[in-house]
């Protein structure tokens, strides 16, 4: 192993920057050469590599985003593209690759690495959709970015005394809503992986409202979204005031939290290690506070288990 490289793939999340300085600075700590590739799958394809210093990744570590910026790429999910990918590979001299992303580009690197090229699979996603890590980069700075938001909605809402429904990022993992939920002291928490019926959630808010309630916050996970249709119903059937506001890509943005900075050091650094140890078609991520790695294929077919304990803690606490 003499020259690896290192790309963001797939939607952006903060720490993704803290994640391509630990492994450009951990390669050349270890007498790699480290090159960057640009626009993930659609840039390697492209041939948009070049080299990296330890100057190329001074000032990132507090920057949301990705300097490498990132892409999505048709081709790529093509036998043929991916061929293209691995001769391009070949032609810069590249031996293994660092792939940041979510669970598509991480399938992406499960490819790569069968087509002979040495991958590990670093997770970046606000949305914690992955199963083989505790926990993402990117997820708890968006994690505190629907928090101040869902902070500010509560004063306006008790000020007006009106029901609030915010729609929050995640896919169809419900941990970003669960998550904000509990933090923001939330009245509901609809997420995918549990039902619910519009007229339980009005009864509830009708009850809230007589036990005395100034306002009543409704998160509602993207997985299930519809949040302007919800807050129709919910002031036709209530005839409580309701808006409805959907937080969008400002969740996808913002100076990584210390959380994800230093998740983001500590898998940059591993992912660097296993490729010099000959290791490839692994992913790394984070269980029980330690770093881990498994096996691309076994971490990507593990099922997302919902935290039933915490949703029932949610509940209890918002009454
Ligand atoms: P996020 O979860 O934050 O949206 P992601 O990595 O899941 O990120 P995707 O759009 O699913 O985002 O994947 C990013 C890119 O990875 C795709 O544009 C494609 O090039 C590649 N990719 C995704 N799935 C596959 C697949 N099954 N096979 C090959 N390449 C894939």
């Amino acid at each position: 192993m003499k020259t690896i490289a290192v790309l963001t793939s797939g939607g952006d999340a903060p720490g993704m920057n803290a994640a391509i300085r630990a492994v450009v600075r951990t390669g050349l700590h270890k007498g790699l050469k480290v090159m960057g590739i640009q626009r993930g799958y659609s840039g390697l394809i492209n041939g948009e590599i070049f080299e990296m210093t330890h100057h190329s990744v001074s000032d990132i570590i507090q920057r949301g985003g990705t300097i490498l910026k990132t892409a999505r790429s048709e081709e790529f999910r093509t036998e043929e593209g991916r061929k293209k990918a691995v001769n391009i590979l070949k032609a810069f001299g590249i031996d293994g690759v660092v792939v940041i992303g979510g669970d598509g580009s991480l399938q992406g690197a499960r490819l790569l690495s069968k087509l002979g090229i040495s991958t590990i699979g670093l997770p970046g996603t606000i949305d914690n959709d992955l199963a083989y890590t505790k926990y993402t980069i990117g997820f708890d700075t968006a994690l505190n970015t629907v928090l101040d938001a869902i902070n500010k909605l509560r004063d306006t809402s008790s000020s007006h005394e009106r029901v609030s429904i915010v729609e929050v990022m995640g896919r169809n993992c419900g941990d970003l809503s669960l998550y904000a939920g509990i933090a923001g002291g939330a009245e509901s928490v609809i997420v995918p992986e549990k039902g619910f019926t519009e007229d339980e959630l009005c009864r509830t808010i009708l009850e809230g409202k007589l036990r005395g309630k100034m306002h009543n916050l409704v998160i509602l996970a993207e997985g299930v979204g519809g949040a302007e249709k919800l807050a129709k119903r919910i002031q036709g059937v209530t005839g409580i005031e309701t808006r409805a506001t959907i937080l969008g890509h400002i969740q996808r943005g913002g100076s990584p939290s210390a959380f994800d900075r230093i998740l983001a050091s500590r898998l940059g650094a591993k992912a660097v290690e296993l490729l010099l140890d000959g290791k490839s078609s692994r992913v790394v991520g984070i269980r029980d506070g330690k770093v881990i790695d498994d096996g691309i294929e076994e971490a990507l077919a593990m099922e997302t288990k919902f935290d039933d304990e915490l949703y029932e803690i949610a509940k209890i606490l918002s009454y």
